[in-house]
């Protein structure tokens, strides 16, 4: 089961990355884990060669088992597979970069991944959990030079444990800040950020072609809207009454006609669901196009709403949000 080639972007580094990626984000108080094993399955049987994990995701082990599952039975090779996963913000100092990586290698029981990310560029402290907090039940943050773990990031990339690696949710200036480190050798080859009909990231989108980097898109579908991490009065992406109303006229759902414009802007994007008949039709995405002026419609929902803000780490000195983009 190849990939065609139009199916996917070349990487400044000369790898390949899928258009199209799996999402597995599924806190266990939503899907139990064997959720994740499930539809990873199902994802891959549909056609989907990119799957997006992450260490804070706390599923590896079961999406793991599922592409290995897949391998196994013969429906792809471990090349037509492209698997990344996220360095997490306890392990930003230099020191644990190799040895978080290799945990995850474990987990997978997988030799390589395709793509490290740093999940986010706000360092928390070491050795007490994913989200470390003090007595008085504040997180713990961290001060890490970013530059000194995108250097252990590269070390990575050397040692053949990583073929590519990049950044998620970094604004400009903290990409330039990478982009400028004095001997830098490798250039992050993406940049994972929210990015829907309702953030289209137009300017960062501008900023990260002009470097060469792939803007890749997460919570295209208006997010799963969890609690902790979404707040609960923002509009409902897929209801939204324009994208309806185009979703009539292609005879597609709001959902495709959502991951399509940001196909059409030369974005990666991310869809998760762990549901086997909207996972099929996902995959549809490839099969029309948007007219100029119905792009130009979309980019008119614009309204710079952010579902994820991360509120748990608000007073982060490396917040990235505050920024214009
Ligand atoms: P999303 O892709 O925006 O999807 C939101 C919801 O849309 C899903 O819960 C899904 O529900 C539903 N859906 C999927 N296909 C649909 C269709 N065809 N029609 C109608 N509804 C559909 O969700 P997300 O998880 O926020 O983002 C996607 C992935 O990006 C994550 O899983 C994760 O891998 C990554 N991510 C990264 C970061 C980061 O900080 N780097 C942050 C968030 C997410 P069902 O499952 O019920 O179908």
């Amino acid at each position: 089961m190849a990939l065609k080639h139009s199916h996917s972007v070349k990487l400044n580094d000369g790898h390949h990355m899928p258009r199209l990626g799996f999402g597995t984000l599924a806190p266990r108080n939503i899907a139990p884990k064997s959720k994740a094993f499930e539809f990873t399955k199902v994802a891959i049987e549909a056609g989907f060669h990119h799957v997006d994990a992450a260490l804070v995701h706390e599923n590896e082990e079961e999406v793991g088992a599922a592409i290995r599952g897949k391998i196994a039975d013969g429906t792809v090779k471990r090349e037509d597979i492209f698997y990344t996963t996220k360095l997490w913000c306890t392990f930003h100092q230099p020191e644990l970069v190799r040895p978080t990586l290799e945990e995850s290698l474990r987990k997978l029981q997988l030799d390589y991944v395709d793509l490290y990310l740093i999940h986010f560029p706000m360092p928390l402290k070491p050795g007490k959990g994913l989200f470390p907090t003090g007595e008085d039940g504040k997180i713990l943050y961290d001060t890490v030079d970013l530059c000194t773990t995108w250097e252990a990031m590269e070390k990575c990339k050397d040692a053949g444990l990583a073929k590519s690696i990049g950044v998620s949710n970094f604004n400009r200036r903290q990409l330039e800040m990478i982009l400028n480190k004095p001997g830098l050798k490798y250039k992050p080859v993406c940049n994972q950020v929210e990015c829907h009909i309702y953030l289209n990231q137009s300017k960062l989108l501008d900023f990260c072609k002009s470097k060469d980097i792939v803007l890749v898109a997460y919570g295209a579908l208006g997010s799963q809207r969890y609690e902790n991490w979404v707040n609960p009065d923002t509009p409902v992406l897929l209801d939204d009454p324009v994208l309806c109303a185009l979703a009539k006229k292609y005879k597609r759902s709001p959902a495709l006609i959502s991951l399509r414009y940001l196909l059409q802007r030369e974005i990666v994007v991310l869809a998760k669901s762990f549901n086997e008949k909207r996972i099929k039709e996902n995959m549809q995405v490839f099969e029309f196009h948007l007219t100029p002026e119905d792009m130009k419609t979309i980019d008119g929902l614009n309204r710079n709403l952010r579902y994820f803000i991360a509120s748990p780490l608000r007073e982060h000195p490396n917040y990235p949000f505050l920024d214009e983009y």
